[in-house]
């Protein structure tokens, strides 16, 4: 696959249909297997879809629990459990 501005990564195949997310915190990219479906409906009339990519941006796990260095230092409370 191709992140858009990235050298291109391979991965083997075999993996079935999945999508990436990408993290800004540790530039890792994570496969997950949920897709939203629907996207052929995106292309316009005459043009037919026959694969896409998909990938969010974000916070993995980890660097969304670290959150070291980004922005201020005001630490949020811990949500109580409702
Ligand atoms: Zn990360
Ligand atoms: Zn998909």
């Amino acid at each position: 696959m191709e992140l858009p501005g990235e050298p291109p990564r391979y991965e083997p195949t075999g993996l079935g249909h999945h999508h990436h997310f990408r993290c800004d915190g540790c530039a890792r990219v994570f496969d997950f297997d949920a897709c939203p479906g629907g996207l052929d409906a995106l292309a316009p009339k005459g043009f037919v879809p026959e694969r896409h990519e998909l990938v969010l941006y974000g916070k993995c796990p980890e660097c969304a629990a670290h959150k070291r260095g980004v922005g201020s230092r005001v630490r949020r409370p811990r949500q109580a459990p409702r």
